[in-house]
């Protein structure tokens, strides 16, 4: 089973990231997608990746909340990344219309540059989408058919989205924002909808703890070591095996990133 969405750069790491990636594989994770979010993270999750040969691949990108940011020479700083063997995606990009953390239009303009970026190196992107399908979608949409593969990350959209998403080809990535009670319970009935060779699932670590976990975990710290529980879950809720779905994730993840 792979995780396709681990923030291991994030500072909530910083004393124990090797403790992470151990216990993630003595879970039975069997690789793992370390996310850049900006230039910097995103030469931090290289270099993590680089560490962990055949566990640990990464992105690189900029987030929408740093759309802000955006330059020529963070344009070339990624540019730079994605020739690294480990990184084998840009992102994440996309858009955020929910926090508001970078303008509308500075975040289109870096969303736009990132896929023209990916489309001209012939690399898939991570994408972020929060309360904006529409302009996502109409962003997106030009530069699909100039792209190898195209996930986006943690949905947690209508049954419309969900619809437009596969609609346009995306792979769907979904995280343990499933697994809340209340607010995942929309999103767990879409679940079957979703065809088994375009799905992705993630814990999107250190976010977004599954909240359904019995024992509670004592910190509130989530980790990919998790992911068999979101997959049990998941697995459930499709009326599927569990084993067949943490196999069939796993080709999912090295197919659309083309590790294979
Ligand atoms: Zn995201």
């Amino acid at each position: 089973m792979f995780d396709i969405g681990v923030n291991l750069t994030s500072t909530q790491f910083a004393s124990d990231r090797q403790k992470v990636v151990k216990r993630a594989r003595d879970a039975g994770v069997t690789g793992m997608l370390i996310t850049g979010t900006n230039a910097l993270e995103s030469q931090q999750a290289q270099r993590l990746a680089e560490a962990q040969p055949d566990f640990c691949w990464s992105t690189a990108g900029v987030h929408p909340h740093h759309a802000s940011e955006w330059s020529v020479e963070i344009a070339s700083t990624l540019r730079r990344l994605a020739e690294k063997p480990e990184v084998v995606a840009i992102g994440e990009c996309g858009l955020d219309f929910n926090r508001n953390l970078s303008a509308h239009e500075q975040q289109e303009y870096a969303f736009d540059a990132q896929l023209a970026l990916a489309a001209e190196l012939n690399m898939p992107v991570f994408l972020h989408c929060r309360e904006a399908h529409e302009r996502f979608a109409a962003v997106l949409g030009p530069w699909l058919p100039k792209l190898p593969g195209a996930v986006i990350h943690c949905f947690t959209g209508t049954r419309e989205e969900l619809e437009a998403c596969l609609a346009m080809g995306l792979s769907v990535g979904i995280t343990g924002w499933v697994c809340d009670e209340r607010r995942g319970l929309e999103l767990r009935e879409l679940l079957p909808l979703i065809p088994a060779d375009r799905l992705l699932l993630e814990t999107d670590a250190p976010y977004l703890l599954p909240r359904d976990m019995r024992p509670r975990p004592t910190s509130r710290r989530n980790e990919p070591c998790f992911l068999p529980h979101i997959v049990n879950q998941v697995a459930t809720w499709r009326g599927e095996n569990a084993e067949e779905l943490a196999v069939r994730i796993d080709q999912n993840a090295r197919t659309l990133f083309r590790l294979v």
